[in-house]
């Protein structure tokens, strides 16, 4: 399986790192390896000093699907929950400014931390949070994706053919962070907790 994930796909947390608001999806992978699943501890990677939470919301794609067209996903993903995209903030930016690829930054080990899947809300938008040590650093709803699910699904299957059990992270809404060892971090989806994980 693989994980497909969007960077930028809420206008504010683009601005709040100070990058251009994109036309098209910026997309990136992450390999099986960084799963985190089942409440299990996120581990800080010994490499970087500046972890970074980003709450997303995650489909679970239940069909194969190739250039779909605009409209055409329904049915393509059965579940969702609430996910953190883990970034070593550090890594990143010296990856950025040097125009290099973003995989040691993004797709480390264990940096797709999942929480327990729920059905897709018959309708949206979805509202969705972050909690650090129980105060929310991070609150979205869907209703402010640059890309919705359908578009970003039609745009992913324009490179990447998605098969059954891959994953597709949404990407973050404003209000991303640091964390330190011993941190509590908790996700919500429409108001119910789906993901615990401590950082260790
Ligand atoms: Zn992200």
């Amino acid at each position: 399986m693989k994980i497909v994930a969007v960077g930028r796909n809420y206008a504010e947390h683009a601005r709040e790192l100070g990058n251009e608001v994109p036309d098209e999806p910026v997309l990136f992978m992450k390999p099986e390896s960084a799963l985190v699943t089942g409440g299990a501890p996120f581990p800080y990677p010994a490499f970087s000093s500046d972890a970074h939470f980003e709450i997303e919301v995650v489909l679970r794609i239940c069909r194969r699907a190739s250039n779909l067209a605009s409209g055409e996903s329904a049915g393509v993903y059965d579940a969702m929950t609430v996910g953190i995209d883990f970034t070593a903030r550090d890594v990143q930016s010296k990856l950025k400014a040097k125009g290099l690829p973003w995989e040691m930054a993004k797709a480390f080990d264990g940096s797709a931390i999942l929480g327990e899947w729920v059905e897709v809300p018959a309708k949206g938008p979805i509202e969705f949070s972050l909690t650090k040590n129980g105060e929310t650093v991070q609150q979205g709803t869907t209703a402010d994706m640059l890309h919705g699910f359908d578009s970003l699904l039609h745009h992913v299957t324009r490179y990447f053919t998605l098969e059954p059990g891959d994953l597709v992270f949404t990407g973050t809404p404003a209000g991303v962070g640091p964390v330190v060892r011993g941190d509590l971090l908790e996700g919500f989806l429409e108001g119910e907790k789906l993901l615990t994980c401590e950082v260790r």
